[in-house]
């Protein structure tokens, strides 16, 4: 009788576990002058910040658990074309008129009405700064030669809210112009293999800039238990594992 009791309390979390785990997201909360900002780990390479009232989404993509239960946008940001990172039918569902989206020249030949933002640029939206920084590959190659992501395509971008600056690097690997970045507070810095970093080109990447709390994020396959002790050495900089994959 027992048995048979403990056998049904299996089916049962069996039956309720799955259900939860697609609609509750890890989230961290980051201080800023500012206010708080939420930030929510949707998956993958997608994530969403709450700040003041107000709903970001970054490279939000229909394929991911739960994604259906998430808010409208106020901010949608786009990192580059690649199918798990600009999804149209997310945009759609996120998007309301209001709605403000920055994107790269080859997303807007897919997805009508946002702003292209060049490697470079800077826009000032809903209270916040976005700047856009280049994101390729230097080393990681497809079997013809040319890289995963050419140069001047693709952006990152960093987030100021109040005094803080938050970096999404999106699919890159560690470049001369992200290690040229100062004052990040927050990095999320892609790990997935062979498209964009190994654990130690992340390592070296957060050497050179030393972002005070780093996520690696979009890791896929890769063990993101793999950074941390790569940076045991380096003091000011706190790696943490979200889920991510
Ligand atoms: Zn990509
Ligand atoms: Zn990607």
């Amino acid at each position: 009788m027992v048995r048979n009791l403990s056998l049904f309390a299996c089916a049962v979390i069996a039956a309720v576990i799955p259900l939860k785990a697609a609609e509750v997201f890890e989230k961290d909360t980051i201080r800023t002058s500012a206010g708080n900002v939420e930030i929510t780990f949707v998956g993958h390479g997608t994530l969403m910040l709450r700040w003041g009232g107000k709903v970001i989404h970054i490279d939000p993509w229909s394929n991911l658990p739960g994604f259906s239960t998430l808010p409208q946008a106020d901010l949608i940001l786009v990192t580059h074309q690649h199918g798990d990172h600009l999804d149209s039918a997310a945009i759609s569902r996120l998007r309301t008129p209001t709605t403000v989206l920055l994107l790269t020249a080859k997303c807007a030949e897919r997805v009508r009405g946002g702003t292209v933002m060049k490697n470079g640029d800077v826009e000032k939206v809903l209270g916040l700064s976005v700047e856009a920084v280049p994101a390729y590959n230097l080393v990681h190659m497809r079997p013809d030669g040319t890289p995963f992501h050419p140069k001047g395509e693709g952006n990152g971008y960093v987030v100021t809210i109040g005094h803080t600056r938050i970096y999404i690097a999106g699919d890159t690997e560690n470049t001369p112009e992200m290690e040229a970045l100062r004052n990040i507070d927050v990095a999320f810095l892609p790990m997935n293999l062979p498209y964009t970093m190994t654990p130690e080109m992340v390592a070296e990447a957060a050497k050179a800039f030393k972002p005070k709390i780093l996520y690696p994020y979009h890791y896929s396959q890769t063990d993101p238990a793999k950074l941390a002790p790569l940076l045991i050495d380096t003091k000011g900089i706190e790696v943490r594992v979200r889920n991510m994959r």
